[in-house]
């Protein structure tokens, strides 16, 4: 089938694997191991990834902190600020249409005592300075909003987000997994404080993933997820995962590198894929806001066709509903949810998400074969 599930994950780039490769094979060091040259060129590879990575956020290299995923650098960000923070005060503020790895963590540290609001996007998934804003209490420590939506794409104000946090003196963490590498980002200029994502999310190794957090003083406090060996400068403890993090720091660098350029290649088949999706297809709607958006992402719903339906009829690409995370049970996507689209539209939404090995080729014949797939079930 034709792979249109970038958001879930990326296959692997040649160059990559291609990197990471002596660190699976001869030099397989622990970079915790000092006395000798199998230690030494491990925590060469890890220095060096780090600098890497942390110069192509906007961050210094002592920022960085290694996790498994971006799953764990959001449990991290948030269970270690509630912890650290508790005595300054407990009020958190994020947004109904988060990924589960941030609202399931929310709803577990309420479980300690934290008070969270959960806001409400409008009906385009957008969110206004002035909702978050009203939401500011005393006692208010940390907002986290996503850069990126992963089902619809929407890309939200980050660095407006950041200077109003920033103004009134709480810390801003955001999942970024579904940006980084996709968007240009600057944490230092963009007043953001902590910050997640993943490798696979951009032709990277699964399992390996960062959380930046903001060493310029005030220096972020967090309290550690793991005890043990004190790895990361204590924020996260466990033998490193060095191939993954060399393959993480090329993987970055070489889609940062023509970014632009895939950008608007991307642009160019998304909007002859919807607008041909759209026109030909009765009852067809975009979700999401149209232009606030990540190029390669297309979320539509089709009308009475239900997508638990429609997709397994769709053998010849390969989508999903909804998130990949949750697309396993029946519910209905959370995100629409609480963006409002109707009960026809919830249920037969499809997140088409294209990326660097997507070609013309493929978009035009996926294009026409959606809609001849859907028309015919229509017309049952
Ligand atoms: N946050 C967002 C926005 C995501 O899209 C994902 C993955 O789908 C995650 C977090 C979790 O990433 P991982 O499974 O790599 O930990």
């Amino acid at each position: 089938p034709i792979y249109l599930d970038y958001n879930a994950t990326t296959p692997l780039a040649a160059e990559v694997l291609e990197a990471m490769m002596p660190y699976l094979t001869s030099q397989f060091g622990n970079a915790s191991s000092r006395t000798h040259l199998f230690g030494w060129k491990a925590l060469e590879a890890v220095d060096l990834a780090r600098i890497e990575i942390a110069s192509l956020i906007g961050g210094s290299e002592k920022e960085i902190v290694f996790t498994s995923g971006a799953t764990e650098a959001n449990n991290l960000a948030i269970k270690g600020v509630y912890e650290s923070y508790k005595s300054k005060g407990n009020h958190f503020i994020t947004l109904q249409t988060e990924h589960k790895a941030i609202l399931d963590t929310f709803k577990h540290i309420e479980s300690w005592g934290a008070k969270v609001t959960y806001l409400k996007p409008s009906s385009d998934g957008l969110i206004t300075l002035d909702q978050i804003e009203d939401a500011i209490r005393p006692e208010t420590i940390m907002a986290s909003f996503m850069y990126a939506n992963n089902e619809t794409g929407v890309v939200l104000p980050i660095k407006k987000i950041g200077d109003l946090c920033r103004e009134k003196d709480i810390l801003f963490h955001t999942d970024a997994t579904q940006a980084v590498g996709k968007i240009p980002i600057d944490v230092s200029n963009e007043n953001i404080d902590l910050m997640s994502f993943s490798g696979h999310k951009f032709y990277g190794p699964k399992g390996i993933g960062c959380l930046y957090v903001n060493r310029k003083e005030p220096a972020v406090k967090l309290t550690p997820l793991l005890d043990g060996g004190n790895h990361e400068r204590g924020f996260r403890s466990g033998t490193l995962n060095v191939p993954g993090i060399v393959g993480m720091a090329k993987a970055l660098g070489l889609v940062l590198n023509d970014l632009s350029d895939e950008n608007s290649r991307l642009l160019n088949l998304r909007n002859s894929f919807e607008n041909k999706i759209l026109s030909s297809i009765v009852g067809a709607t975009l979700n999401g806001h149209v232009h606030h958006r990540l190029n390669h992402v297309s979320n539509i719903s089709f009308g009475e066709l239900n997508s638990e339906f429609l997709i397994p009829n769709l053998v010849k690409i390969a989508v999903s509903s909804g998130s990949a995370c949750t697309s396993a049970s029946l519910e209905p996507s959370h995100v629409l949810k609480a963006m409002n689209v109707s009960d026809e539209s919830l249920y037969s939404s499809i997140r088409f998400s294209m990326g660097r090995y997507t070609t013309s080729d493929e978009i035009e014949y996926s294009t026409n074969y959606i809609i001849d797939i859907v028309n015919k079930l229509k017309s049952w």
